[in-house]
């Protein structure tokens, strides 16, 4: 997603249950339904784990409820982790649908969410039967954005989905701030009255009866608006086909850049629609909108999960991986460790247990908690608590599916080095460039004709991509991290890795008397100009310049040489194997402050929660980094190489964790040994 012209606060993810209050229709078209109830409160789950306060800051924040599907049974509901929310795994039970926060008063402990009343899907049903002393579990929101900066004006549109946002927008809107918005209804009699502020014109468009999503008023509206002076932000939220159309416009004729076109897809119109509109118009003329509505397919989500499958390369090629090695010999005679099976493959110690979890995740193989085979046990007799299997570690066997390997045509067929599937990898890389016609166009030949891994890795579009994606992602948590209590007292803190020009404008926001000195990568230089300078910001191009102009600084203000009292690194996992991260950690941790602390902010991949796509994304990233997406064990395993001892963890943001950590200074001989790393 482009970044937009909007600042964005992402907060750690929340559920709770609320219980309904209130009831009632705001116009035939619209049902409020008010919420309260101790849990919006900060408070702890039953898990344990801190569920934060309720907060809804930004105009279109939403939240999910969660319902039940009365056809498919299971009593799992989505649980507090830490900062995310962990959704049961097999969780066709349930589903969730988004509605925006209209109304947020903290004083009085209450939301509303405004919900579109018509025959529909599981959402509509539970507004329809929805009664005061009900409870819902809800979820979120996940972020707050504010209004739109550095333009000229706004333009807001949407259809009745979008009305909660923009009627809660009306009434927060910026003084002085110009914008024309135009809402979308069903029939004259779904108006609401809404505040317009000055500098702000409000238009209705009604369908006069026509079917959601079936006329193109919005684009009408837009394209024949008397566009004022300037470029505006354009924020549209509706129907999915109807907005293709608008941003298109917007995009293409109305030439505006990305980061001013805010396009949200609300909803999406089915193909059998007109059916079933035709039914709702029926079922609404004989009186019956009032009642429950027909639970429909989930057929938009359906969609979209089954295009992905069909997109998705890599199980297939970690399957083809598995084969090659020769995994079915690995565990011919019982479970095994990762660690036995890397040895008795010859295969990497670090990528064995990588690839173990994700095979587990795709079913090709199984784990369970101890129980390896003794190595080197010829009968196959399983013994627990071998030297190699500590408490806590894993034995996998085959499942059904993947004791197909054991069949040695089988494995010979998959197996990479097997010259059909050398062809077969050799089209499948080849394909773009050969479709395109773009053979000698050396961006793309470079891609593919060089080693694919080194290709992805050294592509410069390829990491400046990944940098834009990590400032992204920063300015989401930036907020977050600075308003944690962890940098108090802290005056000159080193901020590195990608995302790191993000965090230290947060950090300097909120310690007025911070000095920070970011490192700053060769495909960060865009986002350092973006930022613009600041007078206790100093961009550095590598380590060592960062303390020497810490050393500087001090030496100018204080006449004393002085040493960081925190280093901020994020995002060094992934392209760090255990090794090289360890000494990047060590030696920045020795240049520390006494007392000082280094804290890295990373994604920690959770095993509990997990699903197939984190695992391929951590494979992924070893694959072209040597790190990948490490467990909380894998990073404390790191920090105990690099002597460090962890002072606490912290969760920020959309689930990531900062750890804090502090250098543990060599024993005297006398001294007894430190312990290092312990949670
Ligand atoms: C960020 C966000 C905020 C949102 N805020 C609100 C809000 O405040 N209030 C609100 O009412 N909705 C809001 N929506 C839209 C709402 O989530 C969808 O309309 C949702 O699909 C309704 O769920 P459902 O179970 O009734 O229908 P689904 O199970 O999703 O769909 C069932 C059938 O109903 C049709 N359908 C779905 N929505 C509509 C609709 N609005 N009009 C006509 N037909 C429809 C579908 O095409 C499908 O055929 C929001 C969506 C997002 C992403």
């Amino acid at each position: 997603m482009a970044r937009l012209r909007r600042s964005i606060d992402a907060y750690g993810i929340t559920t709770r249950t609320l219980e309904v209050l209130r009831v009632a229709d705001v116009t035939p078209g619209m049902r409020r339904v008010t919420m309260g109830g101790p849990q919006l409160a900060a408070h702890i789950a039953p898990n344990g784990n801190p569920v934060a306060a309720f907060r809804s800051d930004g105009f279109d924040d939403a939240i999910e409820v969660v319902l039940d599907r009365p056809d498919q049974p299971g009593t799992d509901r989505p649980t507090q982790g830490r900062g995310v929310v962990r959704w049961p795994r097999d969780g066709a039970h349930i589903l969730s649908r988004a509605y925006t926060v209209r109304r947020w008063d903290a004083e009085a402990g209450e939301i509303d969410v405004d919900v579109v009343r018509r025959v529909g899907g599981p959402g509509t049903a539970w507004v329809q039967r929805v009664r005061p002393g009900d409870e819902i579990q809800i979820v979120g929101p996940k972020a707050s954005a504010g209004h739109p900066e550095g333009v000229a004006w706004t333009l807001a549109a949407g259809d009745e989905t979008a009305l909660p946002a923009i009627g809660r927008w009306l009434e927060e809107w910026p003084e002085g701030a110009r914008g024309r918005v135009f809402v979308e209804i069903g029939e004259d009699s779904h108006r609401q009255d809404l505040p317009i502020p000055e500098g702000v014109e409000l238009t209705w468009l009604s369908r006069r009866g026509a079917a959601p999503g079936t006329a193109p008023l919005l684009l009408d509206a837009i394209r024949s608006a008397e566009w004022w002076d300037g470029t505006p932000y354009v924020w549209v939220a509706g129907e999915a086909a109807a907005l293709a159309s608008i941003r298109r416009w917007l995009r293409n004729d109305a030439g505006l850049p990305r980061d001013c076109v805010e396009v949200s897809r609300y909803w999406r119109r089915s193909a059998s629609e007109g059916e079933s509109d035709r039914g709702a118009q029926t079922r609404g003329r004989s009186g019956t909108l009032g009642q429950p509505g027909v639970w429909g397919p989930d057929a938009a989500n359906g969609r979209l999960e089954a295009i992905y499958r069909k997109a998705d390369i890599f199980p297939g090629f970690a399957l083809r991986v598995a084969a090659t090695i020769g995994l079915a010999d690995a565990l011919a005679d019982g479970p095994r460790t990762a660690r036995q099976i890397a040895e008795r493959l010859g295969i990497d110690r670090a990528g064995a247990p990588k690839l173990l979890r994700y095979l587990e995740s795709i079913g090709i193989v199984k784990a369970r908690p101890g129980g390896a085979v003794e190595a080197g046990a010829a009968d196959g007799t399983e013994t627990t608590g071998t030297s190699d299997a500590a408490p806590g570690m894993v034995a996998y066997t085959l499942t059904e599916l993947g004791r197909e390997l054991e069949d040695e045509r089988i494995a010979e067929a998959l197996g990479l080095s097997n010259p059909d599937v050398v062809k077969e990898i050799g089209g499948m890389l080849s394909l773009a460039p050969a479709v395109a016609g773009k053979r000698s166009d050396d961006d793309v030949e470079h891609w593919f004709s060089a080693p694919f891994s080194d290709g992805a890795k050294h592509h410069p579009g390829i990491l400046a991509e990944k940098v834009a994606q990590e400032a992204e992602q920063a300015s989401y948590n930036a907020g977050s991290l600075a308003a944690d209590p962890v940098f108090e007292g802290d005056s000159y803190v080193i901020v590195g890795g990608t995302g790191g020009i993000e965090y230290a404008t947060a950090l300097v926001e909120v310690y007025e008397d911070m000095l920070v000195v970011v490192m700053v990568s060769e495909y960060e230089q865009d986002e350092k100009q973006r930022s613009g300078s600041h007078p206790r910001i100093v961009f550095v191009d590598d380590p060592v310049e960062a303390v020497k102009a810490v050393f500087t600084h001090s030496m100018l203000t204080t006449g004393e040489p002085s040493k960081p009292d925190a280093i901020f690194f994020t995002n060094l996992s992934s392209p760090n194997d255990d090794e090289s991260l360890a000494m990047v950690l060590g030696s920045a941790a020795s240049t520390l402050a006494e007392g000082g602390h280094l804290l890295l902010l990373e994604d920690v991949l959770d095993p509990t929660a997990a699903t197939g796509c984190d695992y391929e994304a951590d494979l992924v990233e070893f694959s072209l980094g040597g790190g990948g997406i490490r467990t909380d064990d894998e990073f404390l395993a790191v920090f105990q190489q690099a002597g460090l001892r962890l002072r606490g963890r912290h969760a920020i943001g959309w689930g990531r964790t900062l750890f804090e950590l502090e250098h543990v200074k060599k024993p005297d001989r006398s001294e007894e040994p430190d312990q290092t790393a312990d949670a």
